[in-house]
C-alpha cells in the first residue's frame, strides 16, 4: 500500500499566486481589492498568476457568476497565466486524498450535530475520535496532529491564533455530502503549486488551520499575506452574503484608483483619466507590499 499523498507538489521556487473566489455572486470592491492585492503581488515579481473558481457549494452558488467574475478580471485588466481551475472537477482527487487520509488514520467520522457541538461551547472537542463512526451520512473530521497557533503573515507580521480553535478537528468532509472548504483549498493549494497567497484577513484564523493540513500530509505550505478587509460606515464587511454592490464592469478606471488607494500604493489623481492598461503597468510597477495597511479592517465611508 502507498502511504504517498495521492497528489505531487511542484517545487516551490518560483512564485505563483492566486485568486480563488467563489460563484456566489458578482464581485464587488473588496474583491477587487484582494483581487488586485495578489495580482500586482505576482507580476511585481514576475509571477504566475492563476484563477481558480471555488464551485463546490451548490447550493450558494449564483447562475452565471462564475463567466461574470472572468469577464470583470479582464475588464480590470487582470489576466490569469494558465486556464481557470474549477473546484467542481477536482472531485476524483479529493476523495483519493480522503482515502488516503482514512488509511493513514489522519481523519475519523464524526456523527456529532451543529446542536451538540454548540452544547459543548461551540468548539469541538474530539467526541467521535474513537468511535469508529461509519454512517455514510456522517462527516470526516482531520486528526489536528499538528496544531499551528501562529505564523508569520507577509503583511500583518506575527498573527496569534485562538488556542482551542486551532487545536479543532476541523471538517474536511461535510456532513451533507459536500467537500469541505479546508480540503479543497489546500488540495489545489498544492495541486497548482501555489507559493504565495494574498486574501482578506477574513482568513487569518483559517489560514493556521490550512497551515497544519499543509504539515500533516507532508507538503510544503505557501506564504500567507492578508489585506484588510473592507467595511461600511456601519462597521459591515462587504461581501455578498450582505448584498454588496458589484463594481461596475464598463467604468473599471475609478474602482481601481480608489482599490489602489485602499491598498496604501497613493496613484497619482491624474491616473484616474488613463486606460486600465496605463493604470495597471503604473501599479505593478509600484506595487509595494510594504505599504498595505498592517490592519485587519478598514472603514471606507465612500464605498457605494
Ligand atoms: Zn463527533
Amino acid at each position: 500500500m502507498s502511504t504517498a499523498p495521492p497528489l505531487i507538489q511542484r517545487p516551490l521556487s518560483s512564485y505563483r499566486g492566486r485568486f480563488a473566489p467563489s460563484p456566489s455572486g458578482l464581485l464587488h470592491f473588496g474583491s477587487l481589492v484582494t483581487a488586485l492585492a495578489s495580482y500586482l503581488d505576482a507580476k511585481h515579481q514576475n509571477g504566475t498568476w492563476l484563477v481558480r473558481i471555488e464551485d463546490i457549494d451548490p447550493p450558494r452558488e449564483q447562475q452565471g457568476a462564475a463567466t461574470e467574475i472572468l469577464k470583470t478580471l479582464e475588464a480590470y485588466g487582470m489576466f490569469w497565466d494558465e486556464d481557470v481551475l474549477y473546484q467542481s472537477q477536482q472531485t476524483a482527487l479529493y476523495n483519493d486524498v480522503l482515502s488516503y487520509l482514512a488509511k493513514q488514520k489522519l481523519s475519523y467520522r464524526c456523527r456529532c450535530t451543529r446542536a451538540d457541538i454548540k452544547a459543548l461551547g461551540g468548539i469541538y472537542q474530539g467526541h467521535c475520535k474513537h468511535l469508529a463512526v461509519s454512517e455514510k451520512n456522517s462527516a470526516i473530521r482531520l486528526l489536528n496532529s499538528n496544531v499551528v497557533v501562529q505564523y508569520h503573515d507577509i503583511i500583518q507580521g506575527n498573527v496569534h491564533c485562538d488556542q482551542a480553535l486551532a487545536a479543532e478537528d476541523f471538517t474536511i468532509f461535510r456532513k451533507d455530502g459536500l467537500f469541505a472548504y479546508q480540503l479543497a483549498v489546500v488540495i489545489d493549494d498544492i495541486y497548482q503549486g501555489i507559493s504565495h497567497i494574498i486574501r482578506g484577513c477574513d482568513l487569518l484564523e483559517p489560514t493556521a488551520r490550512q497551515l497544519s493540513f499543509f504539515q500533516i500530509i507532508n507538503a510544503q505550505s505557501p506564504q500567507y499575506g492578508h489585506v484588510p478587509l473592507v467595511v461600511t460606515k456601519q462597521g459591515y464587511k462587504l461581501s455578498k452574503q450582505n448584498k454588496a454592490l458589484a463594481i461596475d464592469i464598463n467604468n473599471p478606471q475609478s474602482s481601481l484608483i480608489q482599490a489602489l488607494d485602499f491598498l496604501g500604493q497613493s496613484p497619482p489623481s491624474e491616473l484616474v483619466t488613463s486606460s486600465v492598461e496605463n493604470i495597471m503597468q503604473w501599479a505593478i510597477k509600484h506595487w509595494s507590499i510594504d505599504k498595505v495597511t498592517k490592519t485587519t479592517q478598514i472603514m471606507l465611508t465612500n464605498v457605494k
